[in-house]
């Protein structure tokens, strides 16, 4: 059959197996105050966050949110020239990234480089909530931040 392939039953394309970017492990939103933040999601999402943690590396603190099978994290800069204090700088408060989880993150890496993706660090590295992780530049994903992730076992 030629061109997109459209199912009928959506339950036939949750049990289809994803190889690559096997779902949506997060969704990052850049946040100016944490507090407030979390006052809010949980209003939104009907529970609290399940914990708070800093990446020391990326100068934030994190704060985690289950929403089904999917998380929702919090970000706030503990630095003022940090990534997400520039992100804010530049465009406010909001999504700032899209986070994929991975089985392997080395493979996925070496898969979106020869798909002509930039990879915004070369080795994968420590992240929030026990995950390996690499970032894809936004100017080769259509503007969007991806990160993927990989639980560390
Ligand atoms: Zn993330």
């Amino acid at each position: 059959m030629e061109g997109p392939l459209f199912v009928d039953d959506p339950v036939d394309v949750q049990l289809a197996p994803m190889e690559h970017l096997i779902r949506i492990e997060h969704i990052g939103i850049a946040v100016k105050d944490l507090s407030a933040a979390e006052e809010l999601y949980t209003k939104l999402l009907g529970e609290p966050p399940y914990k708070r943690e800093a990446v020391e590396s990326e100068g934030v603190i994190t704060s985690f949110f289950r929403t089904g099978p999917n998380k929702i994290e919090l970000l706030e800069s503990t630095r003022p020239d940090g990534p997400i204090a520039k992100a804010i700088e530049k465009r406010g408060e909001g999504i700032h990234h899209i986070a994929f989880e991975v089985a392997d993150i080395r493979a996925e890496m070496e898969r979106l480089k020869a798909e002509g993706f930039t990879l915004l660090n070369a080795e994968p590295k420590r992240g929030a909530d026990n995950k390996l992780v690499c970032f894809v530049h936004p100017k080769s994903a259509g503007g969007v931040l991806v990160e993927l992730c990989q639980e560390i076992r």
